[in-house]
């Protein structure tokens, strides 16, 4: 079974946003960031099967504290947590700034989360929209940074913060044109919002694993045949030794 990144941007390739691109690389904005690189129809998962994990290249040396013991990895900066985090940060210092949203979760700061910025921000939150500016800027960043390394034509943005739409992905969109290396003497990639939701790692792995069985389906039915030719020219051998 592969990883749901893998599977969702299979499933964007080929029933969402990603159809008719032959090499595509998905980005899952959730608490973190997941990834997956599909190209010429395949998902490359790398020599020990862990290719795609973006969410960990370093954009900030000695930046924030990552779970994974570096500091400064990308989904620090660019995810629900990060999002969260910032939000929860101007919260507690009692900025004026975000004394919209204290007065939405009645002062409970935890009670702040991901959907409720977007949210927010879709009412006209300045906060929030500025929240989720910074996050899409440095969405713009890494992605300016794997277009570097993999220059696919495509990016398509997935996962829970996507839902923020223009909102995320406008500037992320900027950010990549002022850090895309060659920029104005290459073809620039496409950066498109996800299609599926939620399901598309569900729809993706569905459909790949129908796929496999075909591909099993088919070579069984290659050897049953291959089988029955011998029988039959194994039975006109026969004929021809009684008839001689
Ligand atoms: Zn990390």
């Amino acid at each position: 079974m592969d990883n749901d990144a893998n599977s969702a941007a299979w499933a964007e390739w080929r029933f969402g946003a990603g159809r008719g691109e032959d090499h595509l690389v998905m980005i899952t904005l959730g608490t973190g960031i997941g990834g997956a690189i599909l190209e010429d129809g395949q998902v490359k998962r790398g020599k020990y099967g862990v290719a795609g994990e973006f969410g960990h290249m370093q954009v900030v040396p000695g930046g924030h504290r990552c779970p994974c013991g570096n500091r400064g990895c990308w989904e620090q900066y660019s995810s629900g947590n990060a999002l969260v985090r910032e939000a929860r940060e101007l919260a507690a210092a009692d900025s004026p700034v975000a004394y919209g949203i204290i007065e939405h979760v009645k002062g409970n700061i935890a009670d702040i989360s991901g959907p409720m910025i977007t949210e927010l921000a879709r009412d006209g939150d300045a906060m929030c929209i500025e929240l989720l500016q910074d996050i899409g800027q440095w969405l713009g960043v890494g992605i300016a940074n794997l277009a570097a390394a993999l220059d696919p034509s495509c990016f398509v943005i997935g996962g829970g913060v996507s839902a923020a739409d223009d909102l995320l992905i406008g500037p992320a969109r900027d950010a990549f044109k002022r850090h895309l290396t060659g920029r104005g003497y290459r073809p620039e990639a496409h950066i498109v919002r996800a299609q599926l939701g939620p399901e598309a790692g569900m729809v993706g792995a569905a459909d790949l694993a129908r796929l496999v069985a075909r591909r099993f389906r088919r070579a069984k039915r290659r050897r049953v045949e291959r089988y029955e030719r011998y029988e039959r020219y194994a039975e006109t051998r026969r004929t021809t030794r009684e008839s001689l």
